[in-house]
């Protein structure tokens, strides 16, 4: 049962790092394997495959994750202005911050990790078997890669949402309009452009006019609860769970993944480093993961078509 309490962005990481650094009760605190054989024997077995992604995936393929010592947007920390009162506050240097976002997009690709998962959900798909990757990344760079079953916790880069009207839209228009062309340098010497708001992208649905936001979750917004739900059903019914490119202390992965463990579910990490919580999952293999998912996620000889 995944923990509703903890579906508001901001409060995530601070709530779940504690609990999760002393290991509890009946878990398996055996070392995790990396024997990638008897990960291959179980995925020949597995129905529905969950696969959990995080920042790390999008960082092999080049995306600014705007974490860490690379947390900045010009002399603002990028979490800052992913909120609603930032927003509020100053709409242009928020647009202009996703519009930077978004022009990036257009010169990075899917990696090998993106691909081996959507190739292992067509091929998968055909013999009556579920892949479905549970993403935070906003990118989407797995529906780029061919993923279908895809549930966007954090939604996109490329979807807009009227402030005014609810309406909610993709939108890959680059830029998304005039007066953000060539706006949005990072550079910590760049001046705000200060459009006006009646500039900033508009709603287009008939006589609205609003003014549109980033169709994603903010801090201290809530996750939608219809994506929540579904992608609770997915997590409940699976046999096998991935987490990739993501700690397993680490939100969503530490929203999500230990509840799957706790079922007796095998959960395989794949990611750089070895957390506290890796140890209650059967595998961890480390490494970037576009190296290591590949040959996880190829045709086991067991697969007949
Ligand atoms: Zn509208």
């Amino acid at each position: 049962m995944i923990l509703r309490q903890f579906i508001s962005r901001g409060v995530v990481n601070s709530h779940l790092y504690a609990p999760l650094k002393r290991p509890q009760g009946s878990q398996d605190m055996a070392r995790p394997s990396s024997d990638l054989a008897a990960f291959r024997k179980i995925f020949s077995n597995a129905q529905n495959i969950a696969i959990i992604t995080g920042a790390g995936v999008s960082a092999e393929s080049g995306v600014p994750t705007f974490r860490g010592a690379g947390g900045y947007w010009r002399k603002w920390e990028a979490q800052s202005l992913a909120t609603p009162e930032a927003f509020s506050r100053n709409p242009s240097r928020v647009w202009e911050f996703y519009h930077y976002r978004r022009e990036v997009m257009l010169t990075k690709n899917p990696n090998p990790a993106h691909l081996a998962i959507a190739e292992c959900e067509e091929r998968l798909g055909k013999q009556g078997r579920t892949v479905t990757v549970i993403t935070q990344n906003i990118d989407e760079l797995h529906s780029r890669a061919g993923s279908k079953n895809i549930f966007e916790l954090h939604g996109s880069l490329f979807k807009t949402r009227c402030m005014s009207c609810g309406h909610e839209a993709a939108n890959y228009k680059s830029p998304i309009c005039a007066t953000l062309e060539g706006k949005g340098a990072p550079d910590p010497e760049t001046d705000d452009a200060n459009i006006p708001v009646q500039h900033l992208p508009r709603c287009e649905q008939r006589g609205c006019q609003g003014l549109l936001r980033p169709a994603v979750v903010w801090f201290g917004e809530t996750l939608d609860s219809d994506i929540l739900t579904q992608a609770e059903q997915v997590l409940e019914s699976c046999d096998l769970c991935l987490v990739v490119g993501t700690s397993s202390v680490v939100y969503p992965a530490a929203m999500f993944a230990p509840q799957v463990a706790a079922r007796g579910i095998p959960v395989a990490e794949f990611n750089m480093e070895n957390t506290p919580a890796t140890m209650r999952f059967k595998f961890h293999f480390h490494g970037p993961c576009g190296t290591t998912l590949p040959p996880a996620l190829e045709r086991h000889k067991n697969e007949t078509k």
